[in-house]
């Protein structure tokens, strides 16, 4: 018999209850108490959710307060030595003190780390690892979620952050290496499962995701050494999981372990099936992970059931477990709370709680063949079948332009030293310009106004008088201390995708469909359903209204096809690349009309550039290749004399720099100030030929830097790349600041810009 299992649930409830109860904590304003019976009360609420829907794996601790990884951390005990913490049992104040730092009664101590959970919009909490890192159990956190599930009556299958994957997630400082402390941590492990297992769990779910990753030979080596410990330990069975991609060149590394299952990912890999029903023991469990844990499409049951058929003809069926490809913690949590969608786009999707009934379908499907689930069957290929052939979905006129996108659509009409000469004609710039990046402060009264709006409290008309008078005022600050090249502030925007989404044709959005993305913060992405196309210009209005306010060039603000791809639910029923670049179509068509409106300069945001880059190295060069593209379908569209900005906010551009110059935007803003522009190397050694303006306002800090600061960041950029060549520009958006703090700083970036134009000039002379 082919069992049902799951990897995960979303923890945050249908209704934000675990955000709403953590945050009260936070303020003050709830109990410890009150916050554990919130908790309590969603965990047992998704277990039973997985019971009822005839789940028989059902997992257990992948509740977290706020991230599995730091659940591991406290778990280990590995507290780094800022929190003081004691030794004891780890209490909720010291865990959010390392997830969030701690700012109370003399106390100043930051958070740990924070980064992207491999390709996915979810962050964990790095591990920090130094020489005096010590390990000892100091959570039972494990066992006590697995004790109250089975009080229930629901015998679960915990879930832990593998060893490897683990100490590989971390970051160590005094050169210690993170591999080196496998020794110290596994009796840690052992004593954890060793705990499991007197409280009656009888499996283990082992989370090993780093097995998708490149790794080098000390990494592959350190499996087996940790998995000959952990099987030693105790008798439970151990499953090992694996998820977002292939095994590849681990797969003899996952075999050779002396595990009792393991977990492989067949919707991102599907081509892996065949190999690792060749390679995987015959006398082992498999779990094949046919549901889509990060999309929210309706799963195609056919193509599930084929998968699990050819499983189950090379192996015993009694070892085959049909699950989701990853843990449900990415998708939202309940499509039947969306009231608002129409009938037939609510027939595509499937979310978390739909995607167990799928798990259990195919599971049946498995066990009594096609016919025991005929109907459920009819009525899947029916939905399926209609979304394919739906005309939401497709758009002929976006097709004919798609099939006609030639090398010249994605190439500017010359070179940047042509372009650049046309384009200083007409701007007149001074030496080291000064912009922003989009956004100004999102002051209360903004969100007001917009909450309002939203409401029907207040017309458009009133609205959109409000947004003008702010719109105007804001340049007209910007036209007083002299910044040379003003934007318009974004405060017609919530975010800068939904602003774009929502004006697009082929996206839609769900009225709930929130996924954790942090902590207690969650995002509820655009739903990118169909052909991509632009019904009619999307910034036109307010980008010609700020020109209007003003006689210095104003810079038009669009966000770019890789960042809203990135950051939205995307259709999987063509690749990634053929949306990208309909999305840049639509993009391209805003640019020509910026163009024809008369701004002179437009900024593609491309925060998400970097994200997209795929797990493993052999996959990037194809990647790099659609989304650099992308952007220049964007943007290529306009005369030598328009400039085109991009930028970028984020650390690291050494193995994308190339990529990065290919894109070939005129100009190029990044974030460089807490490195002290140390980003910058990778962009001179690179030799990168078109401008850049490297942050010189850490925008993430209430801090406002003072003009010698500046002028010494400056002063850096300028020692290894020309004067003329460089703008002067924050880091990024100001939206989350304060006019408070961007009225100085911003006054400080011009004076510091004064200041440099003169040694500049005395040099030269
Ligand atoms: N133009 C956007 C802003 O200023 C860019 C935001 C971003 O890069 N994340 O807010
Ligand atoms: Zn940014």
């Amino acid at each position: 018999m082919v069992v049902a299992a799951n990897l995960g649930f979303p923890r945050i409830g249908l209704n934000r209850e675990l955000k709403k109860a953590v945050e009260a904590y936070w303020k003050g304003q709830s109990s410890v108490d009150a916050l554990q019976a919130t908790a309590k009360e969603l965990r047992m609420r998704h277990w039973k959710m997985q019971q009822d829907a005839g789940i028989d794996v059902i997992p257990s601790n992948d509740f977290s307060f706020y991230d599995q990884i730091l659940d591991m951390t406290a778990t280990l005990g590995a507290i780094p030595a800022r929190y003081k913490h004691d030794g004891s049992t780890i209490d909720l104040d010291t865990y959010f003190a390392m997830a969030r730092g701690r700012q109370q009664g003399g106390v100043d101590v930051v958070a740990m780390e924070m980064t992207k959970w491999f390709d996915t919009n979810y962050h964990y909490i790095v591990p920090e690892f130094t020489k005096d890192t010590s390990f000892k159990l100091s959570s039972t956190k494990a066992v006590d979620e697995y004790k109250e599930a089975k009080a229930a009556g629901i015998d679960t299958r915990p879930v832990i952050i593998g060893p490897v994957t683990y100490l590989l997630l971390g970051k160590a400082y005094d050169d210690v290496n993170p591999l080196s402390l496998l020794d110290k941590i596994l009796p840690v492990y052992a004593q954890l499962l060793q705990e499991l297992q007197a409280a009656g769990c009888s499996h283990v779910q082992i989370d090993e995701p780093m097995l998708v990753m490149d790794l080098d030979d000390e990494a592959k080596a350190a499996f087996p050494k940790a998995y000959g410990e952990l099987a030693k330990a105790s008798s439970l069975k151990l499953w090992l999981t694996t998820y977002f991609g292939y095994l590849r060149d681990n797969l003899e590394t996952a075999c050779s372990l002396p595990v009792d299952g393991l977990h492989i990912d067949l919707v991102r890999a599907p081509e892996q099936l065949d190999v690792v029903l060749d390679a995987w023991p015959k006398e082992k469990g498999l779990s094949l992970g046919v549901i889509d844990g990060r999309n929210i499409w309706k799963n195609k049951l056919e193509a599930s059931l084929d998968l699990v058929q050819k499983a189950i003809e090379k192996h015993d069926a009694d070892k085959i477990l049909v699950a989701p490809s990853c843990s449900l913690l990415h998708s939202p949590v309940d499509l039947d709370a969306e009231t608002k969608l129409d009938a037939e786009f609510v027939t595509w999707l499937s979310f978390a709680k739909q995607k167990l009934d799928e798990i259990v379908l195919v599971t049946k499907g498995a066990n009594e063949g096609y016919e025991g689930i005929a109907e459920a069957m009819a009525v899947n290929k029916a939905a399926i079948s209609d979304r394919a052939t739906s005309a939401r979905i497709n758009n002929p006129e976006v097709k004919a332009r798609m099939d006609k996108l030639t090398a010249a659509d994605a190439t500017r009409k010359s070179a940047f030293d042509k372009r650049i000469a046309e384009q200083q004609k007409v701007l007149n710039l001074p030496p080291l310009p000064t912009t922003s990046i989009g956004s100004l402060p999102q002051t209360q009264d903004v969100r007001q106004m917009r909450a309002q709006f939203k409401k029907g409290d207040i017309d458009r008309a009133e609205y959109d008088k409000f947004l003008e008078q702010k719109t105007a005022e804001a340049i007209k600050w910007q036209d007083e201390i002299g910044i040379d090249v003003p934007v318009h502030g974004e405060y017609e925007r919530n975010d800068m995708v939904e602003y774009f989404g929502e004006k697009l044709e082929g996206v839609g959005f769900t009225q709930n469909g929130w996924v954790q993305s942090y902590g207690s913060r969650c995002v509820k992405p655009p739903v990118i359903f169909g052909d991509v196309s632009r019904p009619e210009p999307m910034t036109v209005r307010w980008a010609t209204f700020a020109q209007s306010q003003t006689e210095r060039p104003m810079k038009g603000m669009l966000t770019g096809p890789v960042t809203i791809l990135q950051w939205s639910f995307v259709r999987d029923d063509q690749p990634r690349e053929a949306t990208c670049k309909q999305i840049a179509l639509a993009i391209r068509d805003e640019v020509c009309d910026l163009e024809k409106a008369g701004i002179k300069i437009i900024q593609i945001d491309e925060a998400a550039f970097r994200e997209g880059l795929p797990l493993r190295e052999a996959d990037r060069p194809a990647y790099l290749n659609w989304a650099t593209e992308s952007f220049r379908i964007a943007t290529s569209g306009v005369e030598d004399k328009t400039q085109i900005h991009t930028h970028m906010c984020y650390s690291e551009f050494n193995d994308i720099i190339a990529s990065i110059a290919d894109m070939d935007a005129d100009v190029i803003s990044i974030e460089t100030s807490r490195s002290a522009m140390e980003l910058l190397d990778a962009f001179v050694e690179f030799k990168y030929p078109n401008e850049i303006g490297p942050g010189v306002y850490d925008i993430h800090s209430p801090r406002i830097p003072d003009t010698q600061e500046m002028v010494k960041l400056m002063q850096k950029a300028l020692q290894v790349l020309d004067a003329k060549q460089l703008w002067i520009n924050p880091d990024c958006g100001l939206k989350t600041r304060g006019w408070d703090e961007v009225r100085p700083a911003l006054q400080h970036m011009v004076a510091a810009a004064q200041a440099l134009r003169q040694e500049v000039k005395q040099q030269a002379a």
